[in-house]
């Protein structure tokens, strides 16, 4: 710019320099034409014409001066604007001014500002668009170059992957993850282009974690570090979730036969033998069936509601009621079944226990699974306890209900566990029956939906208690 600035200033002094001599030739020029022509050039005329000259070299030299500083003005104003143009000024107006042809190069360069103002406008809302949508998928994305040291890392994936998206520059994906399950290096799993494939890796806090990744090879169109790049999804839960659904579905076709199998077999009997069988057989069989089907019940009860909170549909109608009457439903539903396993029930309600605010039909639900539980698990002959009592928690008084049972008891690890869909404990000593992992969740559903709680702690003495909470109809929380 400086060099252009001088150019010009250049430019002026030699016009003004030209004019100053124009001024002193036509002026000592013609003051001797006109000495000579009046005969009267003589030396000291001659110094005068010289001085006069001179004089009018100077009055030539500074009207040189102001005419090109005039005509170089709007010349000088264009390079300026050029120049803020060159360093990215794409906001200032490029001036218009000056002789036809500067007018005409100022239009143009004017109408390329215009132009490169939108393009580059438009091309970083496309690059924000872009770093959006890369930064905010749930989808991981690392780009590798041609060695497979990373060379971006969106937000995404550094979650993920369990580092900051900053640290990883210049690193491989081997120095940030190792496969869980095998001793090789997780850059040797990796799928080929166009391919996904889940690998359970170890992160470098030690958590392990399903990770789906697909790869792509990327041409880039212009020169560029990076050669390919891989989409990493968190795929624990999901893949979680399938290994629970197969033990799932193996569990359920089981639940579904025993008691179809052992319905078939008695009703059999009480078809082709009828005639042969005294009443006390008849009656057998016939409590057989009874239990079966209150088996077959209390699983479909648990499915449809297990399916409506999947479904987000999920609903309970909590009215003042008193705990007596979805207690008494579910006795009525679980005699057989104590009977059948010679065990006792003690139920012990308190005599002033207030109403509670609770879905009948959802809360005997409750009962059922708990003390189905406590049958399978007690001891055959042993007593089962329900009690039921109030308490105030945070100034508040709620409902406590009990249920225990002199079982295994359930190991402190897998107190949460239980509650969870399809949640099952493997250890042989606790597992006496199978089932299909919904009753303790459909039983936490329930009583979470009316604002209380639900846990198990050891019975003293050995054994399981349930206990769980309900509001009192008249601090109704819903
Ligand atoms: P399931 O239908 O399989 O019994 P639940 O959700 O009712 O499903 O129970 C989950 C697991 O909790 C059971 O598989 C069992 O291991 C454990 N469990 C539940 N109740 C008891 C209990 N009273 N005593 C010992 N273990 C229990």
């Amino acid at each position: 710019m400086s060099n252009v600035r001088h150019a010009l200033s250049r430019l002026s002094v030699r016009v003004s320099l030209i004019a100053a001599a124009l001024a002193f030739c036509s002026a000592l020029g013609t003051g001797l034409a006109s000495s000579a022509l009046s005969g009267s050039l003589s030396p000291s005329n001659a110094g005068e014409i010289v001085a006069l000259a001179i004089l009018c070299a100077g009055l030539g030299f500074g009207a040189g001066l102001a005419l090109s500083l005039y005509l170089l003005r709007p010349l000088k104003r264009l390079h300026l604007a050029a120049t803020r143009l060159a360093t990215g000024d794409l906001i200032t107006p490029i001036p218009v001014g000056g002789s036809r042809e500067l007018r005409s190069l100022a239009r143009v360069l004017e109408n390329a500002r215009h132009e490169l103002d939108g393009i580059t406008r438009w091309l970083t809302h496309e690059k924000a668009w872009a770093e959006y949508l890369v930064e905010t998928i749930s989808e991981g994305i690392v780009t590798l170059d041609a060695q497979g040291r990373i060379t971006f890392m969106s937000a995404s994936a550094a979650a993920l992957i369990g580092c900051k998206g900053s640290d990883v520059s210049g690193k491989t994906l081997d120095e940030l993850l190792a496969p869980a399950e095998s001793d090789g290096k997780l850059s040797d799993l990796l799928p080929p282009p166009g391919q996904e494939r889940t690998i359970p890796v170890l992160r470098r806090d030690s958590r392990t974690i399903a990770l789906a990744v697909s790869g792509a090879t990327l041409t880039p169109p212009v020169e560029s570090a990076a050669r390919t790049a891989l989409f990493l999804r968190d795929v624990t839960s999901e893949t979680a979730m399938q290994r629970l659904q197969g033990y799932f579905l193996a569990n359920i076709s089981h639940e579904l036969q025993t008691p179809l199998a052992s319905l078939r077999t008695s009703a059999e009997l009480l078809v082709t033998d009828h005639a042969d069988l005294d009443v006390s057989e008849q009656h057998k069989l016939h409590t057989s069936i009874y239990r079966g089907i209150l088996r077959l019940e209390s699983l479909i009860d648990n499915l449809l509601a297990s399916a409506s909170v999947q479904a987000g549909r999920f609903k309970v109608k909590p009215l003042p009621i008193d705990l007596g009457e979805p207690l008494e439903e579910a006795l009525l539903f679980m005699e057989p079944l104590l009977n059948a396993a010679a065990l006792t029930l003690d139920v012990d309600l308190a005599a002033d226990l207030p109403l509670v605010c609770a879905d009948s039909r959802r809360l005997s639900q409750v009962f059922v699974n708990l003390l189905s539980n406590a049958v399978k698990y007690a001891p055959p002959g042993s007593q089962i306890a329900l009690v039921a009592k109030t308490d105030t928690v945070s100034g508040k008084e709620i409902v406590r209900v009990s249920v225990m049972d002199s079982g295994p008891g359930i190991p402190p690890e897998a107190r949460e566990i239980i509650f969870s869909r399809f949640g099952r404990l493997d250890s042989p000593g606790a597992r006496k029956d199978h089932g299909a992992g919904l009753g303790l969740y459909i039983a936490r559903t329930i009583i979470e939906s009316h604002g209380g709680s639900i846990a198990v702690e050891p019975r003293p003495g050995g054994g399981s208690c349930f206990t769980f909470t309900l509001p009192v109809a008249a601090q109704k929380v819903l």
